[in-house]
C-alpha cells in the first residue's frame, strides 16, 4: 500500500493553495467543501477564484509564494504550471512537516486527492496512487452506479433513528435490525424518495424485532422488485434496475429476459424460470403464488420482466396481488422493445415531417377487443405492434379493411439490441412474403406508418436484388 487512505477532517483549518488557474480552482473548492479556510497565493486568479474571493469564502494572496505563507497551515496544494514552483512548495511544506499535494507529480506529495464519490455523509475514494489516475477514474464510476443516488439520505435516515433504535433493542438484535433495514423495504422506500413510507416500515419492522425473540429470525416481511428488464441489451438496464438486482436473493425471470441482462444480477442470487411458453396456461398464477410465499419467507424477489413491466407485461396484475397481501414493492420502468428497436433501427417513432403520434398495439387478438384500425390507416399515425408475428397476415388483412393503402410503409424489426437483430422494410403489400421468406420470428415488433420507411434496413440490399432478379432460389 503506497498511501494509507484517511479521512481528513479540515473543516475551520487554515489550508494554501498555490496557484490561479482551473486546477487550483478544483482543489480549492474540494476545500471549501470539506469547510476549510482557504486561503490562494497567485498573482492573478481564475474568474472562478476572484468571485470566491468577493464573497469572502476564499483568502487571495496576492503575488509570489513566499514558505512564510505556509505558517499555521495543516496542508498544501501546489498548483502552478511552474514545476520550479510546485518543486519549492512541496520542499517548504515538508520541511515544515506539512501535507502537501503537487499536482500530477506524486513524487513531490505526501498526500494525493483520491477520485471519489460523494453521496455525503458515505464517500467513496478510490486511488491508483498517481499510477494510474483514468482507471481510477473508471473504477469510480463502475461503484457510482451501483450506487443509489439517494445514499446519503439513506444514512442520515438511519443517522436520525440511531438512538431510539438503541434504547428499544438488545445489542444483538441491533445488528440485525440495521442490516434489515440497509437492505429492505425501509431502505427501498428512502432510496424512493418517501421518506414518510420509509418511516412507516420502520416503525414495523422495529416492532417485529421486539416481538420475535430470536435476533433477525422470523417474521420480516420480505419485499418485490418488479424490474424492467429493457430489450435486452444488458447496458440498456437503469441504473436502479442494476442496484435492485444486485440485492435481490430470488429472481423470476421471463423468455423475453436476455442471459446477458441475468448475469448482471447478484452472483449467487437463486433464479426461477417463470417464462410462459406457448400454451402453458396457470404460468401467471404460480408466478403470484411464488412472489407471494417467497415473501412471506423474507426474501428480496426481483420479478424480472423483458421492455417495461407495464407494457403488455402483465404487470399490473402481479401488484395487484402484492397489494392484496400487503406486501411491500417498487416498480422500476424499462425501455420497452418499441424504444429499444426505434433506437436501434434508427426509426423515429415520431417525425416532424412525418407523424405526431404513436400507438403501441398488442397483436394478441385473444387479449380483447382489438382498437379502431381506422385511426391506424393514417401513416401520419405510427402503430407498434407486439406479439405480431404470428398474426401479421391478420394485421394486415385488417389495416387493409380499414383504408390503409398497399403501399402503406412497414418494417420488421426483429430480436431488437440483441445479437442477430435484423430489420425488414417493406409495405403493406409485400411485408408478409418478406418476413415468410426471410423465416422472421419471435420477438419482433411491427411498424406501420410513415416513419417506417426509415428504418435503416439491413435487409434492404437483399429485398432490392431479390426484387430485380424477381427470382427466389
Ligand atoms: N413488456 C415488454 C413486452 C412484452 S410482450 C416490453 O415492454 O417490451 C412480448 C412482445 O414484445 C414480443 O412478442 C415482441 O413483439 C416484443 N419484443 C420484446 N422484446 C423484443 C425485442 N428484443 N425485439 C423485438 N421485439 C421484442
Amino acid at each position: 500500500m503506497d498511501y494509507l487512505p484517511v479521512f481528513l477532517r479540515v473543516s475551520g483549518q487554515p489550508v494554501l493553495v498555490v496557484g490561479g488557474g482551473e486546477v487550483a480552482l478544483r482543489k480549492a473548492e474540494w476545500f471549501l467543501k470539506a469547510g476549510a479556510r482557504v486561503s490562494v497565493v497567485a498573482p492573478e486568479l481564475h474568474p472562478e477564484l476572484a468571485c470566491y474571493v468577493r464573497t469572502g469564502e476564499l483568502a487571495h494572496l496576492a503575488g509570489a509564494f513566499a514558505p512564510a505563507q505556509l505558517a499555521g497551515v495543516i496542508a498544501a496544494v501546489a498548483a502552478t504550471s511552474e514545476r520550479a514552483v510546485n518543486a519549492q512548495v512541496s520542499a517548504a511544506a515538508r520541511e515544515r512537516g506539512i501535507a502537501v499535494n503537487v499536482v500530477d507529480d506524486a513524487e513531490l506529495s505526501t498526500f494525493i486527492f483520491p477520485a471519489i464519490i460523494d453521496r455525503s455523509p458515505i464517500i467513496v475514494a478510490v486511488s491508483s496512487a498517481g499510477r494510474a489516475p483514468v482507471l481510477a477514474r473508471r473504477v469510480r464510476e463502475q461503484i457510482e452506479s451501483l450506487l443509489p443516488a439517494r445514499l446519503g439520505q439513506l444514512a442520515r435516515f438511519m443517522g436520525r433513528h440511531r438512538r431510539a433504535v438503541q434504547q428499544a433493542l438488545g445489542r444483538l438484535a441491533r445488528r440485525a435490525f440495521w442490516e434489515r433495514v440497509a437492505a429492505g423495504p425501509v431502505a427501498t422506500r428512502v432510496l424512493e424518495g418517501d421518506e414518510a413510507g420509509a418511516e412507516q416500515a420502520l416503525r414495523s419492522e422495529l416492532r417485529t424485532s421486539q416481538l420475535t425473540s430470536v435476533p433477525g429470525g422470523g417474521g420480516s416481511l420480505g419485499e418485490v422488485y418488479l424490474i424492467g428488464a429493457g430489450p435486452g441489451d444488458p447496458d440498456l438496464l437503469t441504473l436502479r434496475a442494476l442496484q435492485l438486482l444486485q440485492q435481490a436473493d430470488v429472481i423470476l425471470y421471463d423468455r423475453l429476459v436476455s442471459p446477458a441482462v441475468l448475469a448482471r444480477a447478484r452472483r449467487d442470487a437463486q433464479r426461477i424460470f417463470v417464462g410462459k411458453e406457448a400454451g402453458e396456461r396457470g404460468q401467471q398464477g404460480r408466478i403470484h403464488e411464488l412472489l407471494v410465499r417467497l415473501t412471506a419467507e423474507g426474501k428480496r424477489v426481483a420479478r424480472l420482466k423483458g421492455g417495461d413491466p407495464f407494457i403488455f407485461g402483465r404487470g399490473g396484475e402481479e401488484i395487484e396481488v402484492l397489494n392484496a397481501h400487503g406486501i411491500p414493492f417498487v416498480v422500476v420502468p424499462g425501455i420497452t422493445a418499441a424504444l429499444g428497436a426505434a433506437a436501434a433501427s434508427h426509426l423515429p417513432l415520431t417525425h416532424r415531417d412525418h407523424a405526431h403520434s404513436v400507438t403501441f398495439v398488442t397483436g394478441h387478438v385473444s387479449d380483447g377487443a382489438l382498437p379502431d384500425f381506422r385511426y391506424f390507416a393514417n401513416p401520419q399515425h405510427t402503430v407498434v405492434f407486439y406479439m405480431g408475428v404470428a398474426q401479421l397476415a391478420g394485421i394486415i388483412g385488417r389495416l387493409r379493411a380499414a383504408g390503409a393503402a398497399a403501399q402503406h410503409p412497414v418494417a420488421l424489426i426483429e430480436r431488437a439490441t440483441l445479437p442477430g437483430q435484423r430489420t425488414l422494410r417493406g409495405t403493406l403489400a409485400d411485408i408478409a412474403a418478406l418476413a415468410q421468406e426471410r423465416q422472421l420470428a419471435s420477438p419482433a415488433l411491427l411498424v406501420v406508418g410513415s416513419v417506417a420507411a426509415l428504418a435503416g434496413a439491413d435487409e434492404l440490399t437483399a429485398l432490392a436484388t431479390a426484387g430485380s432478379t424477381g427470382a427466389v432460389a
